[in-house]
């Protein structure tokens, strides 16, 4: 899908992943982790689903997402005839692949029954699911318990202490990305996303805001002084996005969908017209796409080192055993090559000038 997290940062990882294969090298180009935050019924499941383009988490004006739940999204190869499979694999349940999406969502929500209850309890056991596909690229997404304040049900008087610390332990590791989802139709100086968010990165080099629920702001007002960080500044910006209603989600509404319908939104809306670059899921994957690329561009001068090492070794062993290693030295050298070209690219990326890099 078109808005999918991963689009243009795909072929770019791959080429690299090829490269240190026939390498024989260990080094792999790891992506950072991301997380969502915020309070509860913010959307943070809903904008999740729509970054990996396929309907599978439990949503709902209640609370929905009780435990953190890992999802590892993992790139597999297309079928010789072109036809490609996706499937999700849980951690708790080993060798059973689920090619229905809403068999995942059914087992998630069975799953978190039995760990954290059936009446609105929380517990920091992750859930682990795999999600295998050919249009994803290896990425980790977090998607946390929101923040309540009032407990309800099974949950302890603490719970709020808890959430926040559960949702610490994720977000303070500085391989996190942060997704701080502030509903727009509150205010954004009450928002816990940002709040816990601004603690975890204070600098705000990992949290990219994300402003849900533009179709149901207050009649006479609009998003875009959050938008525009005129409420509260954020290095990296903030993203508007309309995902589904509870009604859509009810009448089975798909992703797709929504969408055209999110597109149509801010087509609509006059006052969002000059926010085009703000506005909209296919923003936010882009705007992830950026962040992962400049990720990709830091690892780069380290894993050239570590291929110019292995070729230092391999130009030793050639001289010890004669001709032999002679062609595995020529092929470190002609990837190093490419490598480097390859970074030359990345950077004409990051500055816009070459969205679509090529992959030859
Ligand atoms: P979470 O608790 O933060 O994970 O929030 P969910 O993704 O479960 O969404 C909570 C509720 O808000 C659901 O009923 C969604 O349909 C609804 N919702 C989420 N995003 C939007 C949006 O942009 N617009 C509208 N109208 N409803 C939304
Ligand atoms: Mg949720």
């Amino acid at each position: 899908a078109e808005a999918s997290l991963g689009h243009s940062v795909i072929p770019i990882v791959n080429k690299l992943q090829d490269i240190f294969a026939q390498l024989g090298s260990q080094s792999t180009i790891e992506l950072p982790q991301v997380a969502v935050v915020g309070s509860q019924s913010s959307g943070k499941s809903s904008v999740l689903e729509a970054l990996v383009g396929r309907d599978f988490l439990p949503r709902g004006s209640d609370i929905c997402t009780r435990r953190p739940l890992v999802l590892q999204l993992l790139q597999t190869k297309r079928n010789p005839d072109g036809t490609d499979e996706e499937w999700g694999e849980f951690l708790h349940l080993p060798g059973k692949r689920f090619f229905d999406f809403n068999e995942i969502r059914w087992e998630i929500q069975a799953e978190t029954e039995r760990e954290a209850g059936g009446n609105k309890g929380v517990s920091d056991k992750q859930i682990r699911l795999k999600i295998f596909s050919s249009n994803v690229l290896d990425i980790t997404l977090v998607d946390l318990p929101g923040i309540t304040k009032v407990p309800v049900g099974d949950q302890p008087s603490d719970i709020e202490a808890r959430i926040r610390t559960m949702i610490m332990s994720y977000i303070k590791l500085p391989s996190c990305l942060i997704l701080a989802v502030t509903p727009a139709n509150s205010d954004l100086a009450n928002s816990d996303a940002l709040q816990i968010a601004g603690n975890a990165d204070p600098d705000g080099y990992r949290t990219i805001g994300v402003i849900t629920k533009l179709d149901i702001m207050d009649r006479g007002t609009d998003a875009r002084n959050f938008l525009l960080g005129k409420v509260i500044p954020l290095r990296l910006g903030y993203v508007g996005i309309v995902n589904r209603n509870q009604e859509d989600i009810m009448m089975n509404r798909s992703i797709k969908d929504a969408l055209v319908a999110e597109e149509k939104f801010f087509r609509s809306r006059p006052v969002y017209s000059d926010l085009a670059d703000r506005c909209g899921v296919p923003q936010l994957a882009k705007k992830l796409n950026q962040i992962l690329v400049q990720h990709i561009k830091k690892l780069l001068p380290g894993l050239k080192s570590r291929i110019s090492a292995g070729l230092v070794s391999v130009a030793k062993e050639h001289a010890s055993y004669g001709e032999i290693t002679e062609s595995k030295a020529g092929m470190g050298a002609l990837l190093l090559n490419i490598l480097s070209k390859y970074s030359e690219a990345f950077s004409s990326m990051i500055e816009g000038k070459n969205e679509e890099m090529s992959t030859s």
